[in-house]
């Protein structure tokens, strides 16, 4: 896909969060770590350990004037992110994103390859049988007309409908959709829909997105219910849900942000991407009971085994020297027994184990065992190193 891997910091100034994830949004006034600045220093700024990546990616690449490259610019982060939560299954106060943005290019094409890349991800994993749900919450042309009719619809209900909901009324109506503890509401499954006021950009737009997600075999559905909590999104929002985490809950989600770049203080410049969490993921592979490729502990090429004191000197050098020939080589610390060595170096899953006893050293040799065939041979110890080499090959 041609993305290049971009390391933001994990702590930026509290200002470009209210700025760029939005002054009324959870994140900002629930979830964030402010840190206290120190006392005694005139100039601190509030600062914030990140509590998402897209803000403070759009802050690099302004900052680092990566818009003077050729457009558009294709980025993933991964790392950790914190947000003040009640620790539940799946949530956590530290958790880990894997983050794909797309700046400069306002093509539908992208906002579908965004979803792919993500799916993509996730069936490396072989992780299947995921719905894409997608929605278009339209632009600033078109928001304050169906703002409007959000606001009449919901008007009669707010003595009915939850505090944060008569909060969100004036400020943020759209969230007046997604809230959970209003989802039986009759007024929320009757509520107008975003698509019903498109303008004619956004509805191109939308109706582009929905031909190339075809046109990639892209199973989805439209949810006209999905608005996700940052103010910043425009047009394309969608959320990828998985049977086991439910309808409420999505495995990952984002959008298009194309107002956002301009927030954070540079030109006008479209952007689309998404946030995946990825203790989601861990989560929902271990009940599909899958395991990730890298759960897997890489092998050791080689344990270095010694009896006697003649034998470690000896063992030390070989070490040193099959980890300068690129094997990954590793040796007792401990003082273990020869038979609790064989023991570690198994557990240690090991190709071979190179075993020098007072006889091998001796005659500058060493028993070289093939783990998984229980084959051994005695080996010179000039020669190990090409020894393993021609096995291996
Ligand atoms: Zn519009
Ligand atoms: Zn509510």
């Amino acid at each position: 896909y041609g993305y290049q891997e971009l390391r933001p910091p994990m702590v930026e100034y509290v200002d470009l969060f209210i700025h760029g994830v939005g002054a009324t949004t959870d994140i900002v006034t629930k979830e964030m770590f402010n840190i206290t600045p120190r006392g005694d220093d005139p100039d601190a700024r509030r600062m914030a350990m990140r509590p998402e990546f897209t803000a403070g990616l759009v802050r690099a690449w302004l900052e680092n004037g990566l818009y003077n490259n050729p457009q558009p610019t294709k980025i993933f982060a991964y790392g950790p992110a914190f947000r003040y939560e009640n620790v539940q299954k799946g949530r956590f106060r530290g958790f880990h994103q894997l983050d794909v943005e797309v700046f400069g290019a306002q093509d539908p094409a992208v906002d579908a390859e965004v979803i792919k890349l993500g799916l993509d991800v996730v069936a490396r994993l072989g992780l299947t049988g995921l719905v894409v749900s997608v929605n278009s919450i339209g632009c600033p042309q078109c928001r304050p007309r169906y703002r409007q009719a959000l606001q009449d619809h919901f008007r009669p209900h707010l003595g009915e409908l939850c505090e944060d909901c008569n909060t969100r009324f004036e400020k943020n109506p759209l969230r007046l959709l997604d809230c959970k503890r209003d989802a039986d509401h009759p007024a929320q499954r009757t509520a107008p829909v975003t698509l019903d006021y498109l303008c004619d950009d956004c509805r191109r737009h939308w109706e582009g997105l929905l031909s190339h997600l075809a046109a990639m075999g892209i199973p989805y559905q439209i949810d006209t219910r999905i608005v996700r909590g940052l103010d910043y999104y425009t047009k394309t929002v969608f959320e990828v849900l998985h049977p086991k985490l439910g309808a409420q809950s999505a495995l990952w989600g984002g959008g298009r942000y194309d107002g956002l770049i301009e927030i954070v203080g540079g030109k006008p410049t479209p952007g689309v991407g998404f946030g995946m969490g990825m203790e989601r993921v861990l989560m929902v592979l271990e009940e599909e009971g899958l395991t990730a490729p890298f759960a897997d502990r890489p092998r050791l090429d080689v344990f270095v085994a010694t009896l006697g004191e003649a034998a470690r000197p000896v063992g030390l050098k070989l070490l040193y020297a099959l980890r300068d020939a690129g094997l990954s080589a590793d040796i007792d610390y401990l003082g273990r027994s020869l038979k609790a060595q064989m023991k570690y170096a198994g557990k240690q899953n090991s190709r071979y184990v190179v075993i020098l006893g007072e006889d091998e050293v001796r005659q500058g040799e060493a028993s070289v065992k093939h783990m998984d065939e229980g084959t051994q041979a005695r080996v010179p110890l000039d020669q190990i190193i090409e020894h393993l080499r021609r096995a291996e090959a």
